[in-house]
Formats: structure tokens, C-alpha cells, sequence
């Protein structure tokens, strides 16, 4: 047996695994067991239901029946694809690729990415995107999950930098979770939470969540708050402690700007106003206040709850204003921790892999950043027009602005809200290149090509989890069949490319993409940091391997990465202050009416991962949650005359589905919850004319005007029986 050390793909916890692989009979090294990696900093050893079964996920029997061995070429949509060579398959999507850009410019193809994908792959896609076909249409599954917590970083703090670590679970003397079921979404983490409140009793945890989940359950207070109302519940929270001189006049003077502004706003966020608005108790919003502000350290973990909303930015930034007002920032056991949901959505950002970002956290704005970025790649310029992100993207195939999309592990026909207008966009796509790891997606059926890709236990390259840790992720088995690794596909279509367009090379450059392995990418990327607010100069592959995970930045000379952001009070703005934010409070972007009378939501299971491409091979995942249904409260389940396993029509402005009732004290009346993973070959008999497309059928594509992240968590629907 042999055993090699690297990183779970799942969530931004970032978990450190050790593989253990046995050769087969026909000799090839097979994954036969996981471990958690006693020496990783993330973990320490500890794996979730999820991790602590990924070796199933490899299994071979399993892949010949859930992978993408060979390219393929679909001659008409509808027909079954036909496997080709991998020369036939690069050649026919460069010449597409490169036809559509000749006839229609840059603008009209555009390439859609993941936050599973490692630093290195996202880094090839981008440098190929803005470098080489010249638009900045490039964008990443990570809009719909972390682009709210990034934009509300960058307003208040100046840069997209989670100021904490993990450690802070250990040292804080209150925590603050909202918009946040740590307990499913993030369980290595939540663990570490019950282990710090064994060690101090006094520790307190707060809970703020419309649904009463495991971790809300586990709360010493729990706030139950009406869906999207959370701006008006901090801006609640800052009125009593203005009121009762609970904040930190000192720190609000010495570090920060725009107070102000911010208090004036707040007057009119009184106890008795924000008990109506949210629905909950006027003492235990005091007490809120109260241990959020008169706590030694204070911190504050949240998530989808917070960006997944049309108001994800100023739900963001109302937060953050709370940690500023009471200086708690910037010492252990406190700040505004924004947990990650994939495992390398914050490397992706890092490489500047979305449609209004540049390389190590340059802004496309800046014309000197663009000349760093042009002068880094070798190429005349970077265009300075923003991309299309996520949602326009799908919009702009429907239209027929986008010609052509090049999607890269991910699932969009089932993760996208409001799916039939995104099923139409790829229906009505002239050319649809799909690169996946496996061959059964919602996806794969629109794919004029497909490219296998390599995928966990076979690929070699970095990530970055949600306290800024990169970790190195190894191969401990050959490609399945003859995928190859995303970055490969990207650099062999971009040599292509780069033979078919007119260049933006300068002179000398030979190619963009010199690379004979990660590690050339990895190397480039880290110049690219260098003075950066991400400086990793200091980090190599090899210091990876021999110190283990480290946290950026590590500037050159550095031994370790940097813990926690911000200890001095300066702050990466122009003024070196942060700023607070005057946040209005909005209602849900669409409202519940007559018509369509609840509020439905959408969340994780404990044991399923996304659209389930992975965790849907392992039936022991299936035992905590088996299958799809709507949580309806006792209340109106009652009311309906509805038990557990009736069916109703789950039907919003966007579409209707059919699912069985669960009846569940943990969901508030005149609400409803679905979880999001369940796509169509799991909800049988779709309602009405169109077909079934699980819950995202139904949800709203009303996206924040800042972040341009959807309102994934609320949508309004009418739930009839069936
Ligand atoms: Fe993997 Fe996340 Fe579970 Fe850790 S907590 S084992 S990273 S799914």
C-alpha cells in the first residue's frame, strides 16, 4: 500500500487527506482508503461524512460508470456523441472557437469556470481568456456562492481578504454565526466550535437563520429572522449599542472612516422597528448587541445565508460595519469570517479568474493594473471592458449576443437559478464545449464536444481555503482513461488558438502558455503576486511539501504565512482606514404575495456536495437524507391537510416541480425549504408544461447590483397539492 498526502476537493474548510492506493491486479494503483492528515492545519487529522468517503468515489467499478474516459463530438444536439481523438477534438474547438471570434469579435464566446478547479487551472483559463482571445468574458461558478463577501470585503476593509483563521474558533469569547448551517455546509469547523465551548462553558453562540438548523438548534440564542431582513437586524444591533455606549469610540476614531454617515442611518433602526421587521424578540436583539459588542473577541461566521441575495453586498458590509464599531478586528478570536464554500473559490479569485477581476487582486479598472497584467503575460494589452458574470452570461446565449461557451467543471444546467431560461441559453448556443470529470451532468447533454478531465486523487496543483491557507493537492493514481488535467486542456487549445487569431503577443513571446507542468503555472502566478495585497514571493512548491499549508501572504524572507489581517489598525485602502458603510436595508427582491405566499429557501444536506456528480456515487450518503423534499412547517402542512410524503406543486413566476412534503418544526409558517442538490433524475413527475429541473426550476435570478451574485436563498412560490 502507499499513501500520498493532498487536500478534500468538497468545501473551503480545505481539509488535508492522506489517499491510500493498493495496486490492482492489472498492476495500476487504485484508491482503496482516506484518512485525514494529522498534521494538516485545517483538520488535524478529522474528516466529514463527505471527506471520510471520497475513496469510494474512486472506485473503478464506479468510474466506468460515472466518468468521462474519451473526447467525444456530438454531430447534432440530441444525437449521441461520437468518441473522437484527442487532436480531432482540440483541433475542432479552436476552429470554432476562432471562427465565431473572427466573424463575431472576442466578445461573443465567453468561458465558464468552478471553484473545484485548482489555482493553476483557473490561472491557464484566465491568461487564455484576457491575454489571448482579448475579452474578459470569463466567469466562474463562484459568482453564485462568494462574489457578496468579496464585494463587501472590498468596500469596508479594501481588499478581498478574510481577516481570520481558524485558530480564532479556539479564542473567542463569543461567536456570531448568520446566514450560516456550520454544521452541515462546514463540519470539520464545526467541530472545532464544540470543541472550544467543551474548553471555556462561557463561550456564547449566537445563531441568526430564517430555518431552525443543526446549528441554530445548538445556539445559547437563537434569532429567528424573517428571510432577507439581516441589514435591519445589525443596523438593530448598532442602534442599542450607540444606545448603550457599547461601542468603540476609540477605535472608530483611530481606524476608520464614514461613521458617521453610518449612525445617522441607524436612528431609524429602533428595538421596537427591528423586532417588526425581523420577527423576533426586542430583548433578544439587546442580547445580540449585547454579547456581540461587550465580548472580549467576537467572531462572526457566516455564508450563503449572507451572499446569496440581491442585497448580498449590503448584507456584507452591515456585518463588517458591526466588528469595526466595537473594534472587533484584528485580534485573535475576532473579525468578520467569511466562510468559503468551495475548496478554491478563493484561489480562483487570487488568479483574477472572473469577469471583473485581473491576476493577484488587480482590478480591471486601473489602467496600471492592466499594463501589469499585459506586461506580466507578454501581450499588448488586457481589455478594460468588464466580462459578462454568471448569470449575464447564460442570459446573453439566449439572446444570441454570447455565440459560443466553453464550460469547465460545473454543472450549470442544474446550479444556475431560474433554469429554464438558462436551459433555453444553451439549447440556442451555436457551439457548447463542456470539459467535465464526468459524463452524466445536466451539462453534458447540450455538449457539442466534451473534454474528460482528470479530477480528485488524479491531479497535482494548489488551493486556497477560507482562512487564506494554499495546500497542495497531489495525484495518487494515473488520469482515468485518457482525461487530461483542465489545465493541459486549456493550454493545448490555447497553442491552437494561438496559431488560428491574429496576435496580442508582443514580439519575442513565443507562446502564453510555456508550461510543462503546474508547477511552471504556480511559479508564474506567484510573480504575479509580488508586492501584491496576496504576496506569496516567499512560498514555493517545495516549502508546501516541507512546511506544510501556509496562509497568505508570505512575502519574500517570510518563514510563515500571515495568521490574521489587519493587527496594526491599517487597512489596504487609499486612506489606510476602513470604512464603514451606510447599507440600506432592502426587502427580498421578489416579494411573497396573494399568488405565490411562500418564502421558499434553499441550503445544503450534511451529506451531499452540490449536484451531487460525486457524492451522488456513494449510497451511504444517501441514509441522513434519501430523497428530495419541500419542508413545510406543522402549521401549514395542517392547514393543507397535508402529511410527510404527500405530494404537492411547488410553483413560482419561473416554473413548477413536484415534490413530496416533509413536515418539520424547523421551518417557520408561510415558508418553505428545498434542498439544492436534487437535480431532475431525482424529482419525478414534473408539474405543468416544462420539464422537471429540480429546485433551481423554481428560483429567482434577480442578482446584487454590486456583486452580481443571485438570490439563490429566496424566491416566492405557491404550494398546492398534487
Ligand atoms: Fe472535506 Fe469540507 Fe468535510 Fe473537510 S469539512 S472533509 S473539506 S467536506
Amino acid at each position: 500500500m502507499a499513501e500520498v498526502k493532498s487536500t478534500c476537493c468538497y468545501c473551503g474548510v480545505g481539509c488535508g487527506v492522506i489517499i491510500e492506493t493498493t495496486p490492482s491486479i492489472n498492476g495500476n494503483l487504485e484508491v482503496t482508503g482516506v484518512r485525514g492528515d494529522p498534521d494538516h492545519p485545517a483538520n488535524f487529522g478529522r474528516l466529514c461524512s463527505k471527506g471520510s468517503t471520497l475513496h469510494l468515489t474512486a472506485n473503478p467499478s464506479l468510474q466506468k460508470q460515472a466518468r468521462l474516459g474519451l473526447p467525444a463530438i456530438r454531430n447534432a444536439r440530441g444525437e449521441a456523441p461520437i468518441d473522437c481523438t484527442w487532436p480531432q477534438a482540440i483541433k475542432t474547438v479552436a476552429k470554432k472557437f476562432a471562427d465565431i471570434i473572427n466573424e463575431h469579435g472576442p466578445e461573443s464566446v465567453g468561458i465558464y469556470v468552478s471553484g473545484q478547479l485548482l489555482t493553476e487551472d483557473y490561472y491557464v483559463f484566465n491568461k487564455l481568456m484576457k491575454g489571448l482571445i482579448g475579452s474578459n468574458n470569463i466567469d466562474t461558478n463562484s459568482r453564485l456562492c462568494m462574489s457578496s463577501a468579496v464585494a463587501g470585503y472590498k468596500q469596508t476593509l479594501g481588499m478581498d481578504a478574510p481577516p481570520c483563521c481558524y485558530e480564532d474558533i479556539d479564542s473567542a469569547s463569543t461567536i456570531f454565526i448568520t446566514g450560516s448551517n456550520t454544521a452541515f455546509a462546514h463540519p470539520i469547523l464545526y467541530r472545532r466550535l464544540e470543541d472550544a465551548r467543551k474548553k471555556n462553558p462561557d463561550l456564547k453562540v449566537i445563531v441568526v437563520d430564517p430555518r431552525k438548523t443543526d446549528t441554530a438548534k445548538e445556539a445559547d440564542l437563537y434569532l429567528q429572522i424573517q428571510p432577507g431582513t439581516d441589514v435591519a437586524l445589525y443596523h438593530g444591533m448598532l442602534y442599542i449599542m450607540l444606545w448603550e455606549k457599547w461601542i468603540d469610540e476609540s477605535y472608530i476614531k483611530s481606524y476608520t472612516e464614514g461613521f458617521d454617515a453610518l449612525r445617522d442611518l441607524v436612528r431609524d433602526f429602533t428595538p421596537k422597528a427591528v423586532s417588526e421587521i425581523c420577527g423576533i424578540k426586542e430583548k433578544d436583539l439587546f442580547q445580540a448587541a449585547q454579547w456581540f459588542a461587550r465580548s472580549p473577541a467576537t467572531l462572526s461566521m457566516y455564508c450563503q445565508g449572507l451572499n446569496q441575495s440581491a442585497s448580498g453586498t449590503a448584507k456584507n458590509a452591515a456585518l463588517v460595519n458591526l466588528h469595526l464599531a466595537t473594534g472587533q478586528i484584528g485580534k485573535a478570536g475576532a473579525g468578520p469570517f467569511s466562510l468559503t464554500g468551495q475548496p478554491n473559490a478563493m484561489g480562483g479569485r487570487e488568479v483574477g479568474g472572473l469577469a471583473n477581476l485581473l491576476s493577484a487582486h488587480r482590478d480591471l479598472a486601473n489602467p496600471e493594473h492592466r499594463a501589469e497584467v499585459a506586461s506580466l503575460w507578454g501581450v499588448h494589452s488586457v481589455p478594460e471592458k468588464p466580462g459578462l458574470s454568471a448569470i449575464p452570461m447564460f442570459e446573453a446565449l439566449r439572446t444570441g449576443s454570447l455565440k459560443a461557451i466553453w464550460i469547465v467543471c460545473t454543472n450549470p444546467a442544474q446550479s444556475m437559478p431560474d433554469l429554464n431560461a438558462v436551459h433555453e441559453g444553451l439549447s440556442k448556443a451555436e457551439f457548447v464545449v463542456v470539459q467535465e470529470a464526468y459524463a452524466h451532468t445536466a451539462t453534458t447533454l447540450y455538449a457539442d464536444v466534451l473534454l474528460p478531465a482528470t479530477t480528485w486523487a488524479e491531479k497535482v496543483g494548489t488551493v486556497t481555503n477560507s482562512e487564506r491557507r494554499i495546500s497542495k493537492v497531489n495525484a495518487a493514481i494515473d488520469p482515468y482513461e485518457s482525461a487530461k488535467h483542465d489545465w493541459r486542456i486549456a493550454l493545448e487549445i490555447g497553442h491552437a488558438l494561438e496559431a488560428l487569431l491574429s496576435g496580442n503577443r508582443i514580439e519575442g513571446v513565443s507562446t502564453l502558455f510555456p508550461y510543462s507542468g503546474p508547477e511552471d503555472i504556480w511559479n508564474e502566478h506567484r510573480e504575479s503576486t509580488r508586492g501584491r495585497d496576496l504576496d506569496i514571493t516567499g512560498l514555493s512548491y517545495q516549502i508546501l511539501e516541507d512546511r506544510g499549508p501556509q496562509q497568505w501572504p508570505m512575502p519574500k524572507g517570510s518563514y510563515f504565512g500571515k495568521k490574521r489581517l489587519y493587527e496594526n489598525g491599517v487597512f489596504p485602502t487609499k486612506d489606510k482606514k476602513a470604512h464603514f458603510i451606510a447599507a440600506p436595508y432592502k426587502a427580498t427582491a421578489e416579494s411573497v404575495d396573494a399568488r405565490y405566499p411562500f418564502a421558499l429557501n434553499t441550503g445544503r444536506l450534511r451529506d451531499q456536495w452540490h449536484g451531487m456528480s460525486r457524492t451522488g456515487t456513494v449510497g451511504t450518503l444517501y441514509a441522513h437524507s434519501p430523497e428530495p423534499c419541500v419542508e413545510l412547517s406543522p402549521k401549514d402542512a395542517g392547514r393543507m391537510n397535508l402529511e410527510n410524503g404527500d405530494l404537492v406543486h411547488v410553483t413560482s413566476r419561473r416554473g413548477s416541480e413536484i415534490f413530496p412534503v416533509k413536515v418539520s418544526e424547523d421551518i417557520a409558517s408561510s415558508q418553505a425549504f428545498i434542498a439544492m442538490h436534487w437535480g431532475s433524475e431525482f424529482i419525478s413527475g414534473a408539474a405543468g408544461k416544462t420539464p422537471s429541473r429540480g429546485v433551481n426550476g423554481l428560483t429567482c435570478n434577480l442578482i446584487d447590483p454590486v456583486s452580481g451574485q443571485p438570490e439563490l436563498k429566496h424566491s416566492a412560490v405557491k404550494i398546492l397539492p398534487a
